[in-house]
């Protein structure tokens, strides 16, 4: 029996929100009758997660849990699932109840009615988010998607319906810290939008400090842009000419013998050079950072454990039992 659906959800230390969360998604995937699986990725928790995943398994057998070696962020932890998941479609949602998970049937019938490959969440309602995060999310969307042409839905995180041909192109990509809302839509498969209200975290508190942020919004950008790169060759062409310039000025003063003079547009000159070389050393640096992370071909996580294969040993144990 073929499975219809798998629920890809990232999970670090959400010890608090886990019980509310599974007592509000599994009525709403038992009520599809359809075959499914939960895909519960732990994002290396240091708290109680793993331990209640292993409780809540043993009353619900269609949860699967998969351990990440070490807490690999978010996108990576999505990775994972995505890259265990079965089902002929699959669907990311955080375990925070922030995205509601009564949207899950509502985007599966829309995947089939319209006949689409993807089905994004787009949040219609942010004001339970802060006004940072509002507007540090509407900067980095309209940035996005004009530094990289990408026509991506504005305001889709990563709750997203995706049919088993998304995820096996989005899994065959070699890129690394692949930033999902982004890859997805230059997939370019047929796509269509949900609307949803994105409610309050229900339990805990945000797993995404500033710094993880910061990474995800310079994974985008270097990894979708080569803007960053043109504008470092425009600071040098126009540092260029300016250099020029002076070079013609300073020419002319020693024609006209006023050479001792301006030791502050020498510094000026020395500390506006050397800012905007180091700005453009930085930009080539992070894109050699990524060539670098490429060519190692590590991996951006390693599963450590995956509760699928304990489950299947035991089935083989229980059929040899049967046969003797
Ligand atoms: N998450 C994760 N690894 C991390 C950080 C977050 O798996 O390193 C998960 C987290 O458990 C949650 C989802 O990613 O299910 C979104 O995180 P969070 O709700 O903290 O982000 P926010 O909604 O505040 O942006
Ligand atoms: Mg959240």
């Amino acid at each position: 029996m073929s499975l219809c659906l798998s629920v890809v959800v990232p999970m670090y230390n959400e010890q608090d929100v886990l019980p509310l969360f599974v007592e509000r998604l599994r009525p709403v995937l038992d009520e599809l009758g359809e075959p499914y699986e939960v895909v519960a990725v732990d994002d290396g928790s240091a708290d109680q997660t793993p331990v209640l995943l292993q409780r809540f398994k043993r009353e619900w057998p269609q949860l699967r849990v998969l351990r990440l070696r070490a807490n690999s962020g978010h996108q990576a932890a999505i990775s994972a699932g995505l890259g265990a998941s079965r089902g002929q479609w699959a669907v990311t949602i955080d375990a925070d109840l922030q995205d509601p998970p009564e949207v899950i049937a509502e985007m599966l019938h829309v995947g089939r009615s319209q006949n689409v490959d993807v089905v994004y969440g787009v949040r219609t309602d942010r004001s339970t988010d802060t006004a940072f995060k509002r507007s540090t999310a509407r900067l980095f969307y309209t940035t996005m998607r004009r530094l990289s042409g990408i026509d991506a839905p504005m305001d889709a995180g990563d709750f997203r319906l995706m049919s088993r041909s998304t995820v096996d192109a989005v899994m065959a990509l070699p890129e690394h810290n692949r930033v999902l809302r982004l890859v997805v839509p230059t997939l370019g498969f047929p796509s269509a939008t949900v609307g949803y209200r994105r409610d309050e975290r229900a339990a805990g508190e945000s797993k995404y400090p500033l710094s993880k942020m910061l990474k995800l919004t310079l994974d985008s950008v270097t990894g979708f842009s080569q803007a960053p790169l043109r504008f470092a060759t425009w600071f040098g062409l126009i540092g260029f000419t300016v250099a020029a310039l002076m070079l013609l000025f300073a020419l002319w003063q020693k024609a006209r013998g006023n050479v001792v003079q301006g030791w502050t547009s020498t510094v000026l000159i020395v500390a506006g050079f050397g800012g905007v070389q180091l700005l453009c050393l930085g930009i080539l640096g992070e894109y050699v950072g990524r060539i670098y992370a490429s060519q190692q071909a590590r991996p951006s996580y390693y599963v450590a454990y995956d509760s699928l294969a304990d489950d299947r040993r035991a089935d083989e144990r229980d059929g040899n039992q049967a046969r003797i």
